[in-house]
C-alpha cells in the first residue's frame, strides 16, 4: 500500500529524492534535500524540508475525494501561512500544489543524541530515560514547559487552535544552545474565539503529557499553564487577556470534569 502511494508522490514531484519520515492516516511526511525552486548550491550543507502529501483515498469518489484533499491542504497551508506572519514558531511555508495535495516546509527538527527527532515528546522521554530526576525537573525543563504554554497562549490570543496538541506536535529548535518550542501538524487546526474550543485546546495536551510522561506531568502541567497565563500578560494583549485567560481556565475546569466523568463511565 505505501509504495502504490510513494509511486503517487512521485508522478507529482519527479526526480526528487524523498525519504518517508512518517505515515499518518490522513498524509505521509518525507524529508528531502531538495529545494522548490532554490538550486543546491545556494543551500545550506545537509539542509534538508518537509513534504506532507495527502494520498487519494480509493475508498471516496474520485470528484469527492479531489475537494476534500484540496480544502485540507488549503486549510493546513492557510494556517501555517498565518502562523508565519503572525511570527510564532512554525516551520516556514516554502510551496503548495493543492490539488495534488502537497505541502512543502521548513524543516524544523535536528537530531537528540539517541538519533531521535527533537519533539517535546522525545526530548522529555530522552531526560527521563537518561537523565536524573533532578534533571527531569530542572530548570531547564521549567523553560521549555513555560515556552510551550507561553506558545499556546499567543496562539489562542489569536484565535487560532491547534486541534491536535500533543507532545509529538511541538518540536523543539536549538536557538544557540536554548531550546525553543516550535508548532507542526495542522491537519485538524482551525480559527475560533471559543474559550470551549481553546479548552479543549489546553486539556488534549494536558492528557497527551498525563499519558506519555506520567512521573512529572503534574509539575510539567503546572508549569505550561504557567506559560500559557503569561501570554495573556504580555502588553499587546493587556486590554483582553485577563477576561480571555479567566474564560478559558474556567471553560477548561468543565472539560476536566466531562473528561473524568467520561473515563468513570467508561
Ligand atoms: P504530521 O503528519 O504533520 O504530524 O507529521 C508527522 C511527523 O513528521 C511529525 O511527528 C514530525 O516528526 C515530522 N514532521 C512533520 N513536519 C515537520 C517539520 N516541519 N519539521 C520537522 N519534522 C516534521
Amino acid at each position: 500500500m505505501t509504495e502504490k502511494i510513494i509511486l503517487q508522490v512521485q508522478k507529482h514531484l519527479p526526480n526528487i529524492d524523498l525519504d518517508i519520515i512518517s505515515q499518518g492516516a490522513e498524509a505521509l511526511v518525507f524529508q528531502t534535500k531538495t529545494h522548490p525552486y532554490c538550486s543546491n548550491p545556494y543551500l545550506k550543507n545537509n539542509q534538508k524540508f518537509i513534504i506532507k502529501f495527502r494520498p487519494s483515498k480509493p475508498y471516496r469518489h474520485p470528484k469527492i475525494d479531489f475537494q476534500i484533499t484540496k480544502s485540507r491542504t488549503i486549510g493546513e497551508a492557510k494556517f501555517i501561512y498565518k502562523l508565519n506572519k503572525l511570527g510564532l514558531p512554525s516551520p516556514s511555508l516554502i510551496s503548495c500544489d493543492f490539488n495534488n495535495g502537497i505541502i512543502w516546509m521548513e524543516n524544523l527538527g535536528i537530531n537528540l543524541p539517541n538519533g531521535n527527532v527533537s519533539s517535546f515528546k522525545n526530548w522529555l522521554w530522552y531526560l527521563e530515560k537518561n537523565e536524573s530526576i533532578e534533571d527531569c525537573t530542572s530548570a531547564e525543563v521549567e523553560e521549555v514547559c513555560f515556552k510551550v504554554g507561553q506558545l499556546i497562549g499567543k496562539l489562542h490570543l489569536n484565535e487560532m487552535i491547534h486541534g491536535d496538541l500533543t507532545t509529538s506536535n511541538i518540536i523543539l529548535t536549538d536557538d544557540s544552545n536554548k531550546w525553543d518550542p516550535a508548532l507542526i501538524d495542522f491537519g485538524l487546526s482551525t480559527f475560533s474565539g471559543l474559550a470551549e474550543d481553546k479548552a479543549v485546546d489546553l486539556y488534549v495536551l494536558e492528557r497527551a503529557i498525563t499519558s506519555t510522561h506520567s512521573v512529572f506531568a503534574e509539575k510539567y502541567n503546572s508549569w505550561l499553564l504557567e506559560g500559557y497565563k503569561s501570554a495573556h500578560e504580555l502588553k499587546e494583549f493587556k486590554k483582553i487577556g485577563k477576561k480571555k485567560y479567566d474564560e478559558t481556565i474556567k471553560r477548561l475546569e468543565d472539560v476536566r470534569l466531562r473528561g473524568r466523568k467520561r473515563s468513570m463511565l467508561g
